[in-house]
């Protein structure tokens, strides 16, 4: 269904270089590059722009953008957002999210990856020095950050007479050029996508077939309540309604009663 079709992704942040191959060698599509779209339309990391609409639909208006361009009925695109971890404060949580649209098929399959492997970070400094530590650990200058090496000193100097608190506030930058941890989760999210898109719905023989919802409740393994945590995967169809309940992938059927509302309230 995919063999041999061209595939249009719309991305001035060199994405193809992590996309081209799995799409090439999972389901035999030649990607075409769109640069005349200006991704950026859509929101941007540094918020200079606002996203209009959250991260799925932005990916699926991506995609449709590139198709329109290269005139392919196949699209691709990929959107990421970055943040603290809702949980654990000081952990930083990357999100991203993959879609294909493919309107021959009248598909649209959309896969997304949670991680904590991303050097998302911020800090506020009076001088560079402050910031000593801090950018060995964000990796820098091997991942970029919002302002580039020789102008950083400069630019914390130049901000600070705006700043109210006397602080400088130098964040990294998530847009995947200049981010090799970020390019890495795309490159695992184009696989598991691939993955996907060669599973068949086993009542319809749609490709996309897979997970689309998690269930929580795994029972506490003391008493029994259900806690938090995710008791069941639900699988489905992106063009039927077939869905099919599973037990988690992992294989756990009881939660730690540390994580239970009654024995650890
Ligand atoms: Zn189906
Ligand atoms: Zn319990």
């Amino acid at each position: 269904m995919f063999q041999g079709r061209c595939i249009a992704l719309a991305s001035r942040h060199g994405k193809d270089k992590v996309l081209a191959r799995p799409l090439q060698a999972g389901l035999g599509l030649t990607l075409q590059l769109a640069t005349a779209f200006d991704t950026d339309s859509l929101g941007t990391f540094s918020g200079e722009r606002e996203r209009p609409a959250d991260a799925a639909t932005t990916c699926r208006r991506k995609a449709e953008a590139a198709m329109a361009e290269l005139d392919l009925d196949l699209g691709i695109a990929s959107e990421g957002s970055f943040g603290p971890h809702p949980a654990v404060p000081l952990l930083a949580v990357g999100h991203e999210w993959l879609t294909l649209v493919d309107t021959r098929q009248g598909l649209v399959v959309c896969e997304q990856l949670a991680h904590t492997a991303t050097n998302f970070s911020q800090r506020r400094a009076a001088s560079i020095a402050d910031l000593d530590s801090w950018l060995r650990q964000v990796g820098f200058p091997h991942h970029g950050l919002i302002v580039s090496t020789e102008a950083l000193a400069l630019a914390i100097e130049q901000a600070l007479p705006h700043a109210d608190d006397g602080l400088a506030l130098v964040e990294t930058d998530m847009r995947a050029h200049l981010n090799p941890t970020r390019m890495a989760s795309l490159r695992r999210l184009a696989f598991r996508l691939v993955r996907r898109l060669r599973s068949t719905c086993p009542a319809c023989g749609a490709p996309g077939w897979g997970l689309v919802a998690t269930v929580a409740g795994l029972p506490c393994d003391w008493c029994g309540t259900p806690t938090e945590l995710v008791a069941h995967e639900r699988h489905g169809c992106v063009a039927c309604d077939h869905v099919l309940q599973q037990p988690r992938r992992d294989g756990l059927s009881a939660a730690d009663p540390g994580q239970c509302p009654r024995c650890n309230p």
